[in-house]
């Protein structure tokens, strides 16, 4: 198996290890040890479990739940918030879809041959600045960076090396284990001043050298960042009504990259009459192996045949849709990204052929996204009420606020480091 494969076994049974061996350290631990970079191998105070939930083979609400099992919601909080950051990213850029759209064309922009030459040295960790090149090495080998190289290293693409910033996201995209549209562009973007208009990340070789026990202390860092700039965009769109349950009849599952454990979205009632799994094409194949293990999940649960087809095999699901005798797919829904953007191509197709593609939103990202609208400490305020409604109660708490009271909590000051 290929090193990053080897650390994040794409199966839920492995996800639902590491969060069993991760959640006696998920309170103060957490909350003491997250911000240090202990280097490759020595990632122990964080738990690692981006990419099972970026792929949802492991889900963000029974994380959440895991960890309460165990803790007083107040020693959890710091963690908690750390999976809501996931989530309020996701809502924000759903509501926002332009900026994946400006993403896309600022990565794809004709380079001239001395960008390409400084972004390949950039990429191969051959710049000389330490540090960097060491992180640049271990995301592509290893498929993964702790959150704070994340930040400093951004920070040191853009504001030293005065590289473009879309250039940067998209190296982290094409290697990292857990990329994600939504979490990837939107650091990106709040690092480079854009996210939270005006405020950028800098990285400095003293907070550098102390969250990464010394190892590194890099020198002839930038010492000003100076926020980038982009036409205002336009107002955020409101989030599309979408099923909460598939309609009853016959129907074929479809399931996706974006969210492989559809076991826990459906009602044990629901019963469909085929099942396709998408495999989307990934760093490391993260992705395309987890495609196997849901196939087999599905199978399992729903008693049906699950077959895995490449992401474009629109006229393989169309004809599989056919010998199954059904009018409609269903689909978890696909977040703002490259999947939503095929099964948009998909239900084009299917249109025509008279199958409709019925997406269904799972209950915590309904109860959670429509909140993204502004920033995300105001985000975090409104989190607690609705997931109560969804069953945590516990976890109002958590964040350090009542539903019933709305006060403000304790410890939410904002941090730099997140
Ligand atoms: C420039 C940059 C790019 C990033 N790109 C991605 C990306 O493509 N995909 C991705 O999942 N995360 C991304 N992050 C966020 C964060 O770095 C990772 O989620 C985290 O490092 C994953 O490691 P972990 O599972 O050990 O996290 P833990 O600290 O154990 O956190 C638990 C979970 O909470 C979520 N989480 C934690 N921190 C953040 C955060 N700052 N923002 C959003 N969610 C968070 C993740 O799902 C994570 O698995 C990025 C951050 C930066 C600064």
């Amino acid at each position: 198996m290929p090193e990053p494969l080897d650390r994040f076994p794409p199966t839920r049974a492995a996800g639902l290890q590491r969060l069993a061996d991760f959640v006696p350290h998920a309170g103060e631990a957490y909350a003491m040890g997250r911000n240090t970079d202990a280097g490759p191998g020595g990632h122990l105070a964080v738990s690692g479990l981006s990419p099972w939930l970026r792929h949802r083979l492991l889900t963000e609400r029974e994380v959440v739940a895991g960890v309460l099992e165990r803790h007083d919601p107040r020693a959890a909080q710091r963690f908690i918030q750390e999976v809501l950051w996931r989530t309020y990213w996701k809502g924000w850029l759903q509501m926002n879809p332009e900026v994946w759209t400006r993403y896309q064309a600022e990565r794809d922009a004709p380079r001239a041959s001395g960008l390409e030459r400084a972004v390949a040295q950039a990429e191969a960790g051959a710049t000389g600045i330490e540090g960097f090149d060491d992180w640049a090495r271990e995301l592509v080998r290893t498929g993964y960076l702790h959150n704070h190289a994340r930040m400093w290293f951004a920070s040191i693409w853009i504001f030293t090396l005065g590289l473009p910033w879309a250039l940067g996201a998209d190296f982290f995209l094409r290697h990292l284990l857990d990329g994600d549209p939504a979490s990837n562009t939107l650091s990106w973007r709040w690092v480079a001043g854009l996210q939270t208009v005006g405020k950028t990340y800098l990285a400095t070789p003293e907070n550098i050298q102390r969250f990464t026990n010394g190892r590194f202390k890099p020198r002839g860092l930038a010492t000003r960042a100076l926020p980038l700039s982009e036409d205002p965009l336009p107002a955020a769109r409101p989030l599309p009504m979408l099923e909460a349950s598939p309609p009853a009849g016959r129907s074929l599952l479809l399931v996706t990259g974006e969210d492989l454990n559809p076991e826990s979205a459906f009602s044990v009632a629901w019963q469909p009459e085929a099942i396709v799994v998408m495999a989307g094409g990934d760093p490391g194949r993260f992705a395309a192996a987890a495609a196997e293990d849901a196939a087999m999940r599905c199978a399992a649960r729903f008693d049906r045949p699950a077959r895995v087809m490449p992401m474009a095999s629109h006229d393989a699901i169309r004809d599989a849709a056919r010998e199954a005798a059904v009018d409609r797919v269903v689909v978890l829904e696909a977040p703002v990204g490259p999947m939503a953007d095929a099964l948009e191509r998909l239900e084009a197709e299917l249109t025509e052929q008279g199958i409709a593609l019925i997406r269904v939103r799972r209950s915590w990202d309904d109860r959670l996204w429509p909140l993204a609208t502004r920033g995300f400490f105001k985000f975090r305020e409104r989190a607690p009420a609705a997931l109560m409604a969804d069953g945590l109660r516990i976890l109002s708490s958590a964040t350090g606020i009542s539903p019933r009271r709305g006060a403000c909590p304790a410890g939410a000051s904002s941090s730099r480091s997140r």
